[in-house]
């Protein structure tokens, strides 16, 4: 049993004083669920990471942050590391998110050797991957994960693989109210899965969680994870209010 995560992408938002009293209202939120059996994680702006370490930690949550630089360091104006990262408090890092590769460059190659620094501080890369709609619409979904999915997970040994946790993404369901419906999401992942299953093996392949994201919202949030493949979610938009957050988390829950 894989257990749920649900972490929330805060994007360029939230100041240092916003982005704790939405961490402090957000504990408050959580703690009203009682005992909870889904992990919890935030990433907000890396400003704002080592100010909320602490609430965070009290609150049960994980830290994470939204891109890294794969040099630990060097001559590279306007970077972070993983291991500045883990300095701060982190224990995740997303990569290859869709807005770093439309733009800001990031290229399969440079996700992959993004997800091998992170696992090389200690961290947990959450591998963006996903297609375009006119990739959808011209039936090329399944091959452009595959290339960008294989590209990431090119340089993680079998030993690093059962930590790492995948996101399918579709650009077309990101920030726009249009979520996947579940059995497309569950179609990805399960492809996913299996392309996973050929680079690590069975038993690893089990341990790997895949979040959906793109337009998750309460209302959509228990459908989607209950599918066999999708192990929570990657939120965007709804990750902004405690209220949604909060109401998502329930939903990986099963909870009312
Ligand atoms: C995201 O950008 O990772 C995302 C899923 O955004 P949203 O939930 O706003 O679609």
């Amino acid at each position: 049993m894989r257990t749920k995560l649900v972490a929330g992408n805060w994007k360029l938002h939230k100041t240092v004083a916003e982005a704790r009293a939405l961490v402090e209202e957000l504990s408050v939120r959580l703690r009203g669920l009682g005992g909870r059996r889904a992990e919890v994680a935030v990433m907000p702006p890396f400003t704002a990471l080592w100010a909320v370490r602490e609430a965070c930690s009290a609150a049960g949550l994980q830290l994470g942050a939204q891109d890294v630089h794969w040099e630990e360091q060097g001559a590279f104006t306007g970077e972070v590391s993983a291991k500045m990262l883990r300095d701060v408090g982190c224990q995740y890092v997303i990569v290859g998110h869709s807005e770093r590769r439309a733009m800001f460059g990031d290229t399969p190659e440079n996700v992959g050797k993004k997800a091998a620094a992170v696992l090389g501080a200690g961290l947990v890369p959450i591998i963006c991957v996903g297609e375009t709609l006119a990739e959808r619409e011209r039936g090329e979904t399944m091959a452009v994960v595959r290339a960008q999915l294989e590209a990431a997970v090119a340089p993680v040994t079998a030993g690093d693989a059962p930590t790492i946790v995948i996101a399918y993404e579709p650009v077309w369901a990101i920030g726009t109210g249009k979520n996947a419906e579940t059995y497309q999401a569950q179609e990805v992942h399960e492809h996913i899965r299996g392309l996973l299953r050929s680079a690590f093996g069975e038993g690893v392949t089990d341990a790997i969680r895949i979040l959906y994201g793109g337009s998750v919202k309460p209302s959509n949030a228990g459908d989607l994870m209950s599918a066999p493949d999708i192990d929570g979610a990657l939120v965007g938009g709804a990750s902004l209010s405690a209220d949604s957050f909060a109401g998502i988390v329930a939903a990986a829950e099963n909870r009312p």
